[in-house]
């Protein structure tokens, strides 16, 4: 891939449930030249789930104590439940080497990263992933099977605030086939480089 001396940042986001995970992981099967960032959260692992890898789980101490030294690019507190934040060092790292960096956060954080775009000198691209319908996200946030009932109507309720912000995002993606959504996504990506192929 040709790459722009500075990278650009793709902010992804879009309700819980939609798919995003899913597709990233279609879109990175099929590239070696993104940086996905890995998130530090407090929430436990879930089945699976494997620090470093799908995030940094710290504890709520070690969390503020990041949080207060400044590693954060954003932080959030999502669904009430658990807190969320994007170590800012490796994004300004993968950046500064020109490659396309992918942030999977939610609505509160693509805003503040919105906020702080001009002071951090970040060119940001902000992607919105929507599911084809409100019943198609509720069966699929409820037949992944890895929630309780109350995170379950949790998700639901930020979901609602989150699909009625789908028009502060540059695009939106309907994931109704993932490797179609992947390919759309990196079609937005492959566009701001001047990559055609
Ligand atoms: P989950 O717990 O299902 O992995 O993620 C819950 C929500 O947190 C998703 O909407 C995801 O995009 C969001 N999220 C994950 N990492 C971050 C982050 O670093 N910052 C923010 N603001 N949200 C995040």
């Amino acid at each position: 891939m040709s790459l722009d001396k500075k990278g650009k940042t793709f902010v992804i986001s879009g309700p819980s449930g939609v798919g995003k995970s899913t597709v990233l992981k279609a879109l990175f099967e099929g590239r070696g030249d993104l940086y996905f960032s890995v998130s530090a959260t407090t929430r436990k692992p879930r089945p699976g789930e494997v620090n470093g890898v799908n995030y940094w789980f710290l504890d709520d101490q070690q969390f503020t104590d990041k949080e207060e030294a400044g590693d954060f690019l954003e932080t959030a507190t999502v669904h009430g439940l658990a807190r969320y934040g994007t170590p800012l060092k490796p994004v300004q790292e993968h950046l500064a080497e020109g490659v396309p960096t992918i942030l999977e956060i939610d609505l509160q954080g693509a805003r503040r990263v919105k906020q702080r775009a001009k002071e951090l000198g970040l060119e940001v691209v902000y992607v919105f992933i929507a599911p084809p319908s409100f019943d198609e996200l509720v069966r699929r946030l409820k037949g992944r099977g890895t929630e309780t009932p109350e995170e379950v109507a949790k998700r639901l309720e930020t979901a609602h605030v989150e699909l009625s912000a789908e028009n502060e995002f540059d695009v939106t993606i309907v994931n109704d086939d993932v490797d179609k959504a992947a390919e759309d996504l990196w079609r937005v990506i492959a566009s701001e480089y001047g990559i055609t192929e």
